[in-house]
C-alpha cells in the first residue's frame, strides 16, 4: 500500500534528521503497561499514533528488580546470554523492542527481559519525539482511510507492523504481543471498534479493527510472522521462600481482602490454544476457592464480581479495596503470549513502597509448588493496582497459551493449590 511506504520514508527523514542534530532516535514507549514496551522505529511509529496509546521517550534510567538477570545479545529468550544484572543496578535504557529492553551500564550491555526493570522517575526526555509522532501520524492516516471494513467470520489483513494484540477489546487490557504487515488473520468477533482475531499460527487476541483490511482469501498472504514472546518467563526472580513457620496462624482474622476476578461480562480475557479455557471463568472460580479457604482462616472477603456475567469498570475494581477500608487487594489472571513457550505464574506489583511486600509474600508459596512454576514477582502498570490506595497485586497464574500449563490449570486440583498458595501468601504478608 502507498500509503506504508510514505510512512516508511517519513520515518527515515525523521531518524536522519533526529541523527543530524545528535539526538538518540526515539523509543516509543507504550502506556498500558510500563514494562511491556514497544518496537523503536518504522512499526513503532505507526503504531504510535493510535490516540492516547502511546507516548515517545527518550533514553531513560531504570532499576533492576530481579536478583539475577540475564543480559543477552539481541532482544528474545533465547539468544546468547552476554551478561548479567543483579536486584538493584540503575542501567540505561536506549531502546525497546516488545518487552524487551536494550541497556548499558559501566558493566554490561545488551537485551533484557523489561518485566523485570522499573523506570526511575523523572529520568524521561522526550524533547525530541515531537516531530516524528506529528509526521508519523499524517502518514498513517492514509493508511488507515484505505482500509476497508472487515467482517466477523472472514479472513483478513494487518495493514501496518507492530499492532498491538491485547487480552481483551480496549487499551486497558493486557498487551499479549504483536502482529505486523500482511499477517493473515480471521476475524472472529467485533466490537467497539475491536476485532477478536486469531492468527495464522492459533494465537488469539484483540486488535484495533482499524488496522485490518478485509480481503477475500485470495488476497492473504500466509505470513506466519517470528513469534515474539511479549509475556517473558525467563530469569525467576528470587524471593523469601514460603516457611510453615513464618506463617502464624491467625494472622488473617478479621482482615478483610478484595478480590478481583478479572474481566467479565462480554470480555472474556485469553482462551485457552489447546483446550479452550477461558479466562474470566478461571479467574471467577480460582477467586472463589481462595475466598472459602480465605474465609476459613477468619478472614472477610469481598469480591469485585461473583457472576460470569458481570464486567466492573476496572476504576470500579480499583476503588473498591479503599473505599471499604480492606487490608489488600489480590486481582486474579491467567496469561497468554504469542510464544507457545511461554509459562509459569507472574505476581505484578505497582508500588515498591506500598504493594512490594505484599508481592514477595504471595510469590513465596507460588514458588514453592503449584504445579505450575514461578515466574517471580514484576512491576505491572495495571490500572486496578496503580489507582488502589491499598496494598495490592495483580496475579497471573499460568499461560492458557502454553499447551502443559493450561493443561495443569484444567484440573480442579490445580484451581484449589493455586487458590490456598493466594490464601497462604496474605496470610504470610499479615503474618510479618
Ligand atoms: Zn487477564
Amino acid at each position: 500500500m502507498n500509503s506504508i511506504k510514505r510512512s516508511v520514508s517519513v520515518r527515515r527523514d525523521i531518524q536522519a534528521k533526529a541523527r543530524k542534530v545528535g539526538e538518540p532516535i526515539p523509543a516509543f514507549r507504550h502506556k498500558g503497561l510500563a514494562s511491556l514496551t514497544l518496537a523503536a522505529g518504522i512499526g513503532a511509529a505507526v503504531l504510535a499514533v493510535a490516540p492516547g496509546e502511546a507516548h515517545a521517550d527518550n533514553t531513560y534510567t531504570a532499576k533492576v528488580y530481579t536478583d539475577s538477570l540475564n543480559v543477552r545479545s539481541t532482544a528474545g529468550p533465547d539468544t546468547p546470554v552476554v551478561g548479567s544484572l543483579r536486584s538493584g543496578d540503575v542501567v540505561t535504557v536506549t531502546d525497546e523492542n516488545l518487552g524487551w529492553l536494550k541497556v548499558e551500564n559501566a558493566s554490561t550491555s545488551g537485551w533484557v527481559a523489561g518485566y523485570y526493570l522499573k523506570r526511575e522517575n523523572g529520568s524521561s526526555a522526550s524533547a525530541t519525539v515531537n516531530t516524528a509522532s506529528t509526521a508519523s501520524r499524517s502518514a498513517v492516516t492514509g493508511s488507515i482511510a484505505a482500509s476497508s471494513s472487515v467482517s466477523t467470520g472472514a479472513k483478513a489483513l494487518v495493514t501496518a507492523n507492530s499492532v498491538i494484540i491485547r487480552s481483551g477489546p480496549g487499551k486497558s487490557h493486557d498487551l499479549l504481543g504483536s502482529a505486523n504487515r500482511n499477517d493473515a488473520v480471521t476475524v472472529l468477533d467485533q466490537q467497539s471498534g475491536w476485532s477478536r482475531i486469531q492468527t495464522s499460527y492459533g494465537a488469539y487476541g484483540w486488535i484495533s479493527t482499524k488496522y485490518l483490511q478485509g480481503g477475500g482469501s485470495a488476497t492473504v498472504k500466509a505470513a506466519v510472522q517470528t513469534q515474539k514472546a511479549v509475556n517473558v518467563s525467563t530469569a525467576a526472580a528470587q524471593s523469601p521462600k514460603a516457611s510453615t513457620s513464618d506463617i502464624q496462624s491467625g494472622s488473617l482474622q478479621g482482615k478483610l481482602i478484595v478480590l478481583d476476578p478479572g474481566h467479565g461480562g462480554n470480555d472474556p480475557g485469553t482462551i485457552g490454544t489447546t483446550y479452550g479455557l477461558v479466562e474470566q471463568e478461571l479467574n471467577l472460580q480460582t477467586a472463589m476457592y481462595v475466598r472459602d479457604y480465605l474465609v476459613s482462616r477468619g478472614a472477610r472477603v469481598e469480591m469485585t464480581r461473583t457472576e460470569s456475567g458481570q464486567r466492573p469498570s476496572l476504576a470500579s475494581r480499583a476503588q473498591l479495596a479503599p473505599s471499604l477500608g480492606a487490608d489488600a487487594f489480590v486481582s486474579i489472571h491467567y496469561n497468554s503470549a504469542l510464544s507457545a513457550s511461554s509459562n509459569g505464574t507472574l505476581v505484578c506489583f505497582y508500588s515498591e513502597s506500598k504493594d512490594l511486600g505484599l508481592a514477595r509474600a504471595m510469590e513465596a508459596p507460588l514458588k514453592g509448588g503449584t504445579g505450575i512454576r514461578s515466574n517471580g514477582l514484576a512491576f505491572g502498570n495495571f490500572k486496578v493496582i496503580r489507582e488502589n490506595s491499598v496494598p495490592a497485586v495483580l496475579l497471573e497464574m499460568g499461560f492458557l497459551s502454553n499447551a502443559s500449563d493450561e493443561a495443569t490449570i484444567s484440573s480442579s486440583d490445580y484451581q484449589k493449590n493455586a487458590a490456598k498458595a493466594i490464601a497462604d501468601g496474605l496470610q504470610l504478608y499479615f503474618s510479618n
